[in-house]
């Protein structure tokens, strides 16, 4: 009798467990598989500072579709911010020279990733890092290649879509401001050539704000270190139409002189002219806006981003540093405009041609 019990108990439970089996195939076994992989996946662990998060994304995104969410994520990245965050406080840089874009969101901490799944794929993301800066995550997307990020909010979620420039824009111009960072330039009298250079550099972009073919793309926007090779890079990865490098001038010695005005170099093994012939347009626009002083085009193959350079290539010395009346238009924000003006018809009028 006990042996019978025994053999009906265990019928039973297979019985038992056979029934489950079969109605959870049919019941949706494979949700409560998926629910048990997306509760491992957002409770599990946590992300340390500087770890990748591209393999834990992919897993996500997996489990998503496994899930057979409504997700078409193809070249779509989707973040989702954190309800006490104000997507305001969100900021997004993105940073060409380096193939990088970086999101600073305040108050996530390092279990982010797993209760809010990033989701999403790109052909174009090598990397995707997480990091803590200045008390804000940051999400560090690494590129392939130089793309435009395009920024989509929708309530807390953050789209992101990475489009290749030449997608975009007919004509591609990479503007350079001269040195940067720990690099100063010229140093005259208590004025940086890299503050001055930068200026005159940022204000060129809004002389193209209707111009939705033409992209400008900038090698710095702040005062940041770059090395020559990056900055000749990013134009030469972009195969940019123009190249144009903004930079001011002192005497060889140094001292203050009357020696004053505007000079433009260009790369003379450039057999098709049309670095000179750039070169030639950025002074004439120059002479004709400033009203300074010529000091011609000149050869300038023995300069690192002249020679190296793919496309057309300008380098402008705007003026003088080492000449008192030149530093002072140079400081000042008039002049500064006129010279941006000035280089911004020189570009158009250089891609018309
Ligand atoms: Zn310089």
């Amino acid at each position: 009798m006990k042996l019978e019990k025994k053999v009906v108990g265990l019928v039973a439970t297979i019985l038992l467990v056979l029934s489950v089996a079969v109605c959870g195939i049919f019941l949706g076994i494979p949700d409560l598989h998926v629910w048990a992989q997306q509760k491992q996946l957002q409770y599990a662990t946590q992300v340390e500072k500087g770890e990748s998060v591209l393999s834990l994304m992919q897993a996500e995104t997996a489990v998503l579709k496994e899930g057979q969410q409504d997700i078409e994520m193809q070249g779509q990245l989707r973040l989702e911010i954190p309800e006490e965050v104000k997507t305001a406080d969100v900021s997004i840089e993105q940073n060409y020279v380096d193939q990088e874009v970086r999101i600073y969101i305040p108050e996530i901490s390092q279990s982010y990733f797993y209760d809010y799944p990033m989701i999403g794929s790109s052909d174009h993301i090598d990397d995707i890092k997480y990091d803590v800066e200045n008390k804000k995550g940051l999400i560090d997307i690494l590129l392939d290649n130089v793309y435009i990020t395009d920024v989509t909010w929708q309530d807390h979620y953050l789209y992101m879509d990475f489009v290749a420039p030449r997608d975009r824009y007919d004509k591609i111009v990479v503007i350079d401001a001269g040195h940067g960072g720990s690099d100063p330039g010229a140093e005259v009298l208590g004025t940086d050539e890299k503050d001055i250079d930068l200026a005159i550099a940022k204000k060129i972009l809004p002389y193209f704000k209707d111009q939705d073919k033409i992209g400008i793309f900038y090698t710095r926007t702040d005062d940041s270190s770059l090395s020559l090779e990056k900055r000749v890079g990013l134009a030469n990865t972009l195969q940019a139409d123009l190249f144009l490098s903004i930079h001011n001038n002192t005497t060889a010695s140094g001292r203050m002189s009357g020696i004053n005005g505007t000079e433009v170099m260009y790369h003379a093994a450039d057999e098709s002219g049309a670095s000179k012939a750039f070169a030639q347009t950025c002074l004439d626009q120059l002479l004709q806006t400033l009203g300074s002083g010529s000091k011609g085009v000149v050869v300038g193959d023995d300069i690192y981003i002249i020679r190296t350079a793919q496309m057309p290539v300008a380098l402008v010395e705007i003026g003088f540093m080492t000449n008192q009346e030149e530093l002072d238009k140079l400081k000042s924000d008039e002049y500064q405009e006129a010279a941006a003006k000035a280089l911004a018809q020189a570009v158009l009028q250089t891609l018309e041609e």
